[in-house]
């Protein structure tokens, strides 16, 4: 069976400009991504790992190249129309939590549903399937600042994935981990992935994790290599 494609970088160009000179940090880069396949995006520090999930997460416009998410073309979209895509079909997982600190884990996790239309009660029983399948169900009604580090990750990817989107995007979503709970964090993560053919593409610095994934690739002078 042909595995479907769920994102396509093509000669994906970024240049920053700072002052007279101009940084140019993706020069062409390509990348496919398959439904259900977990991707290790895994070089140093500046190479442009955020600025290529920032261009795949819609969330920054490249200066020259192509996205295609299931196969559309998101060149030529409206603002609005990016945003749809993005909350539906995008799902992204930062160093950071972010989670909203006044609201449990359970809530942080049913926003995007809600913030989507769907009805409360299909959102709140989504909620507590990935808390369950995140091995959190315990914790679904505490707040941020009462869960460890470990625990408020899963519940950053728990919402990430709440939309059920077609690629998670995850910036070093265990940098701020110790390799224990990075481990534990990736098993739920690997978990939800594996059950529900989305496909991932995760910047780590943990090359134990990084070997876990199905492939490995580097940014090298603006371009993505397989390693
Ligand atoms: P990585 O995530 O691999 O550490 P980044 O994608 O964050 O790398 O950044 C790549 C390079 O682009 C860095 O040199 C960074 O300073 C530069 N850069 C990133 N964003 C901006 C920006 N908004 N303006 C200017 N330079 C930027
Ligand atoms: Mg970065």
């Amino acid at each position: 069976m042909k595995r479907q494609i769920a994102l396509q970088l093509s000669g994906i160009e970024r240049r920053y400009g700072q002052g007279d000179t101009v940084l140019s940090i993706l020069k062409g880069a390509d990348l496919t991504l398959h439904r259900g396949e977990i991707v290790a995006l895994v070089a140093p520090s500046g190479t442009g790992k955020s600025t290529l999930l920032h261009v795949a997460g819609l969330l920054e416009h490249p200066d020259a190249g192509e996205v295609l998410i299931n196969g559309r073309s998101c060149n030529n979209l409206s603002d609005d129309e990016r945003t749809a895509i993005r909350r539906a079909d995008i799902g992204f997982v930062y160093q950071f939590h972010h989670l909203l600190p006044e609201f449990s884990a359970l809530e942080n996790i049913m926003m995007p549903q809600l913030i989507s239309g769907l009805p409360w009660n299909e959102t709140r029983e989504r909620a507590g399937q990935l808390l369950d399948y995140m091995r959190i169900a315990h914790r679904g009604d505490h707040r941020p600042a009462e869960l460890s580090g470990g625990e408020q990750q899963r519940v950053a990817i728990g919402r990430a994935v709440a939309n059920a989107p077609l690629v998670l995007l995850a910036d070093e979503p265990t940098g701020n981990l110790d390799p224990a709970t990075a481990h534990y964090v990736f098993d739920a993560l690997e978990a939800l992935v594996r059950q529900s053919g989305l496909a991932a593409l995760i910047a780590t610095h943990n090359h134990e994790l990084a070997a876990r994934m199905d492939r490995r690739v580097t940014i090298a002078d603006g371009k993505v290599e397989e390693i």
